[in-house]
């Protein structure tokens, strides 16, 4: 479960700590290489135009100076933005995640589709969405209550991520509505994992308190084509997923 949070929330537009580390400890290098240099031209002007007496002093203060003055500075700047930089990867882990089920949630699915639609050749390279809804959701917070629903709705989002090899990118769109970001278009794959995700769902009830709640899932399928975007493809696995709804429900429809 874990390995899928983390990559549900691969950040793009925020730097990782560790290269937000190598930035600053570059800053800080350049600034002390700027700074010597500075001080020893200062040190070479000094000795040059005033008495040679003063040339000891000046250049051990020269040299001395910027070796305290900058890593000093540099720490103290450097922490506060380490600081800083954690409180906003924090900020932006939550704006991504759906805080139930730890997963992505809508904006971070979005982001990710858009981002693989853009720089993947369509042509060359696979992608798929799926859509999945959980059936007759309703009727198990009718019959257990909305918190055995929230269980429900957790263990379901487990047996999907388990359902999936770990390239794909699982999501809670909304309610009882989850996504899947699959890089193939290979239809025997698709068969297969489709199939994995209705069969887990459907074969392994949630326990809570003494109940054992069973649930199934109905699942809509788009693969992508060239010129495809994220719109099209999730259009045609949502109208997969209705015909899958029509057609009985616990049960996968793939829209080629
Ligand atoms: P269908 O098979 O047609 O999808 O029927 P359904 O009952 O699953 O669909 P419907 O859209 O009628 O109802 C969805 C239900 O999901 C209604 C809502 O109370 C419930 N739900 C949505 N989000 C949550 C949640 O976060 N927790 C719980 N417990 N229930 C939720
Ligand atoms: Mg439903
Ligand atoms: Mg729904």
């Amino acid at each position: 479960m874990e390995r899928r949070v983390k990559q549900n929330n691969e950040i793009r537009s925020v730097p990782s700590e560790r290269e937000f580390a190598s930035n600053l400890v570059m800053v800080a290098a350049i600034m002390l290489v700027i700074a010597t240099a500075i001080a020893v031209a200062a040190t070479w002007y000094t000795t040059r135009h005033y008495e040679p007496q003063i040339h000891h002093r000046a250049l051990r203060t020269a040299t001395i100076l910027p070796l305290i003055i900058v890593p000093l500075c540099t720490s103290i700047v450097g922490y506060q933005s380490i600081m800083n930089h954690r409180r906003m990867l924090r900020i932006f882990k939550l704006a991504h995640t759906d805080e139930m089920t730890r997963l992505a949630n809508r904006r971070a699915f979005m982001q990710e589709a858009r981002h693989r639609f853009d720089t993947v050749d369509l042509e060359y390279q696979g992608l798929s969405i799926f859509i999945i809804d959980l059936d007759h959701f309703k009727k198990v917070n009718d019959a257990y209550g909305h918190e055995a629903g929230d269980e429900v709705l957790i263990h379901a989002s487990q047996q999907i991520v388990q359902a999936l090899p770990q390239d794909a990118m699982v999501a809670r769109l909304g309610g009882e509505e989850f996504s899947v970001l699959l890089p193939y278009t290979d239809i025997e794959q698709i068969y297969h994992y489709a199939e994995t995700i209705r069969h887990r769902v459907a074969s392994k009830p949630c326990a809570y308190l003494e109940h054992r709640i069973q649930v199934s899932a109905s699942v809509g399928v788009g693969i992508a084509h060239a010129r495809d975007t994220v719109r099209s493809v999730m259009t045609r696995a949502d109208d997969a997923l209705y015909d899958a709804k029509d057609e009985g429900r616990n049960r996968f429809v793939i829209a080629a």
